[in-house]
């Protein structure tokens, strides 16, 4: 456990692999927020979301340098049924899987056609196929202090798992996606504007701490935040004759405080 960096989180909490809050002229990139989470302290991992296939390696690489390996996790919270937070679920087999009814039946929608949502994958009856399944109705204990709450929006079923130690964390998934939306109060992308405003000042309100689906942690007080981590990331391209692995765009922010 001697690697793990805690983010600036309460204990119990890392998050092994930043959101990145961008898109390209290609599309969205889908890097979400991994976050790992402890129930006791001593052991019973979680994982809160697990990325998408071009994360699988560097998430494997991030749990070596923690010493956890895949089968140490036992339990994964599904924040919502989009590819980007659920194509590693299978490196987990032993975990038990937490995903809300509201979620399911709107990717059973989905799968009929009679809602378009091109970020569920066909195939994700399959992902869920034959695992123990813990359906979240409303809210659902997951330990002594986490429990997971639904907060309908970007997707109808969203899960946000509320943590509290001295204070409330919310691991938020794309219920809040990054800070801006945070700050305006406004999601971008929802199935529903109206919903996804209202779980975002209730989430704002029941947390000091927010773990978006797609951005850096930050902590918020009345008038500002104050980003609890260094965000990092860089763009390589292979454009030939240019160098190999060119790095083409470095971004380097530090953890801030900002007031609005
Ligand atoms: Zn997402």
């Amino acid at each position: 456990m001697a690697d793990l960096k805690t983010n600036g989180l309460p204990a119990g909490l890392n998050v092994l692999l930043p959101g990145v809050p961008g898109s390209t002229s290609r599309g969205y990139l889908g890097y979400c927020a991994v976050t790992l989470f402890t129930l006791d302290g001593k052991g019973e991992w979680g994982l809160f979301d697990t990325g998408h296939y071009s994360d699988r390696n560097l998430l494997l690489s991030a749990l070596n340098k923690a010493g956890i390996e895949p089968t140490d996790i036992r339990h994964v919270v599904l924040s919502h049924l989009h590819f980007d937070h659920i194509l590693n679920l299978p490196l987990f087999p032993r975990a038990e899987v937490y995903v809300s009814q509201a979620e399911i039946d709107y990717a059973e929608q989905v799968a009929a056609g009679s809602t378009v949502d091109h970020a569920v994958p066909d195939f994700w009856e399959f992902l869920l196929w034959n695992r123990s399944i813990h359906r979240v109705e409303k809210e659902h204990e997951l330990g002594p202090n986490c429990r997971l709450t639904v907060r309908p929006g970007h997707t109808p079923g969203g899960i946000v798992m509320l943590c509290k130690e001295s204070e409330i964390t919310a691991v938020c998934g794309d219920v809040i996606k990054n800070a801006w939306e945070a700050v305006s109060g406004k999601a971008a992308m929802a199935a529903s504007a109206q919903d996804a405003a209202e779980s975002i000042r209730v989430v704002m309100a029941q947390a000091e701490v927010i773990i978006p689906g797609h951005d850096r942690p930050f902590r918020h007080f009345q008038g500002g935040l104050e980003f609890l981590s260094p965000f990092q990331w860089e763009v390589r391209t292979n454009l030939y004759p240019e160098p190999l692995n060119n790095p083409v765009l470095v971004m380097e922010r530090i953890a801030a405080r900002h007031l609005y």
